[in-house]
């Protein structure tokens, strides 16, 4: 490494990207209700208590997951009332779905506030809702990327089957890929291991925000990693009974109100975790540029000990190849080592 190159390589130091994930529940944490209830369920001439409650049955009787149940029951129940359901219609129930105090907005907040940091913000969607009304949504373009379950179609486009069930296990598996940067739902490499240096968003810089239960496993995942995980809970309903439990478990980092507006305590959050990951990437960009002279230096001496430890071991031309490049490391580091 010459002078430039190191000049180069601290230069990239100080430039390289430093990137965020927010990762978003749907269901009650972006939107008031779930989903299906707005009007796919009720389109189909039932009510959502009524639908859930056969869809939970369904999964006890025959010791179902609880998504392959609704997934299965909407598609019978559709056939029932000869309303077989295409994609498009999906993507059209995705329009309606209302969306919390200031979501719509949110995003390009967040992401100004962060770029003033220098700090690129993804956000993704993990959800165990359907991921073609998600894609419906007038927020969907502000999304890497939708995990969510989906359908498989048939040659004439109707829903036929699931292709992904997301459940609140499997919904870990997403911060990993999304922290490997290994983005494809069926690609296996997500389970290679990868050195924390090496990844495309370090897990500290996560944050994930839910509103219950089927969270816990995500924001755990998130928080025992050094990121931070926020529960949220309806602001007009107030019921803050699960955000409490959360929280008191050790799960959450923060719990607040579902309100995306610009004075939320929400945005007040997430400010100040910007706030943090900034610093703290801050500090590592520091350190790696400390880490350069520190590492030259230790190379320059495990070479000069190799040298003195076997004299005579060392071919005279070789020596002094070696030698050369042990000056040539001294010469790169800053100030005085001898
Ligand atoms: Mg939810």
């Amino acid at each position: 490494m010459g002078e430039t190159e190191k000049d180069k390589v601290i230069e990239q130091i100080k430039e390289r990207p430093i990137r965020m994930a927010i990762c978003y529940d749907f269901d009650k944490t972006l939107s008031p209700d779930d989903m299906q209830a707005f009007t796919l369920i009720p389109s189909l001439e039932m009510d959502k208590s009524t639908f859930w409650t056969q869809s939970n049955d369904l999964a006890k009787e025959n010791l179902m997951d609880n998504n392959l149940a609704w997934m299965y029951q909407l598609i019978t129940l559709s056939k029932a009332k000869r309303k077989s359901i295409k994609r498009e219609y999906f993507n059209e129930v995705g329009q309606s779905v209302p969306l919390y105090k200031g979501v719509v907005e949110w995003f390009e907040r967040v992401n100004q506030y962060a770029a003033k940091k220098g700090i690129e913000v993804e956000h993704y969607i993990i959800s165990s809702g359907l991921k073609e009304i998600i894609e419906g949504s007038k927020i969907a373009g502000e999304f890497k990327r939708i995990y969510a379950s989906s359908y498989l179609y048939s040659p004439d486009g109707i829903a036929e089957w699931p292709a992904q069930a997301i459940n609140y296990t499997n919904k870990t598996q997403y911060i990993f890929r999304i922290a490997k940067g290994i983005f494809k739902e069926y690609d296996e490499r997500v389970n290679d291991s990868m050195q924390d240096e090496q990844l495309y968003i370090p897990y500290e810089n996560f944050v994930y925000i839910g509103d219950s239960a089927t969270d816990i496993p995500c924001m755990r995942l998130v928080k025992s990693k050094g990121g931070y995980s926020i529960g949220v809970y309806d602001p007009e309903k107030n019921q803050r009974k699960k955000v409490y439990q959360l929280f008191a478990d050790g799960r959450l980092s923060f719990y607040t109100a579902a309100d995306y507006s610009a004075r939320s305590e929400l945005m007040q959050y997430m400010k100040t975790i910007i706030d943090e990951v900034a610093a703290k990437e801050r500090i590592k960009t520091e350190q790696k540029v400390l880490k350069i002279n520190a590492d030259l230096y230790k190379m320059a001496s495990q070479m000069e000990t190799l040298l003195t430890q076997f004299p005579g071991a060392i071919p005279a031309k070789e020596k002094k190849v070696i030698d050369k490049e042990i000056a040539e490391m001294k010469e790169l580091l800053d100030g005085k080592v001898d």
